[in-house]
């Protein structure tokens, strides 16, 4: 089992990585890790940029954000953060970042539109824009989460509208590259659709029927 400074310094390079791909600027968005082999989680307190963490950026707090070590203020995310460890048990660590072509394209759609097959593979699946109507996740949108992972146990990722990108992983890197597809899947739709247009060409997007027929492709 890692030790509890090797995930921090894990969650201090995930967070540095984040800031350069674009997932955050400034000092919003957050990043958390469970504490191995406890119901708690590594957090990023209110305030402070990605690209300062370090090792000793971090508090500990409850699922339900309430804190069990450090002094700082838990960051106002940190229910949402709470309520994905709680409902995913395979998510060892988040990344939520205000990623600018992600909350672009969740103006339009209601899933990141997938054309490149890679969004599938690796994010389990389309990316769901949940109906969070607000600036954060209180305990009037728990639910959205919890049905979420009863309906798609293996997605790696969703959006919140008007807020930004969640993205999950087993340890922080892999939720940050997972963060990175996310907008990286983003930036793909945003031009696809905007050459498109100015060429008068629409750009088939990979359906439903296309990612179940690949999942029974891969059964047999
Ligand atoms: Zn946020």
């Amino acid at each position: 089992m890692k030790t509890l400074l090797n995930v921090k310094r894990e969650l201090a390079l995930a967070a540095h990585r984040a800031y350069t791909r674009g997932i955050q600027s400034g000092n919003g968005g957050n990043v958390s890790a469970r504490v191995p082999g406890e119901d708690l989680m590594i957090i990023k307190p209110s305030g402070g940029s990605f690209i300062d963490c370090d090792e000793n950026s971090w508090i500990i707090t409850d699922f339900d954000g309430n804190i069990v070590e450090g002094n700082a203020k838990p960051s106002g995310e940190a229910l949402l953060h709470g309520t994905i460890y709680k409902y995913n048990p395979s998510a060892q660590a988040i990344i939520h970042g205000h990623a600018p072509y992600t909350n672009t394209i969740a103006y339009f759609h209601d899933r990141l539109p997938a054309y490149n097959y890679h969004s599938l593979f690796k994010l389990g699946g389309f990316t769901r824009v949940l109906d969070v109507p607000k600036p954060g996740v209180t305990k009037d949108e728990v639910h959205l989460i919890k049905e979420l992972y009863e309906e798609t146990p293996d997605v790696k990722a969703f959006i919140l509208p008007r807020h930004g990108l969640v993205a999950v992983g087993k340890d922080p890197l892999d939720a940050e590259h997972n963060a990175e597809l996310v907008e990286e899947t983003a930036q793909v739709a945003f031009m696809t659709e905007l050459y498109g247009k100015s060429k008068g060409v629409t750009i088939p997007e990979l359906t439903d029927e296309w990612w179940q027929s690949y999942l029974e492709s891969k059964k047999k």
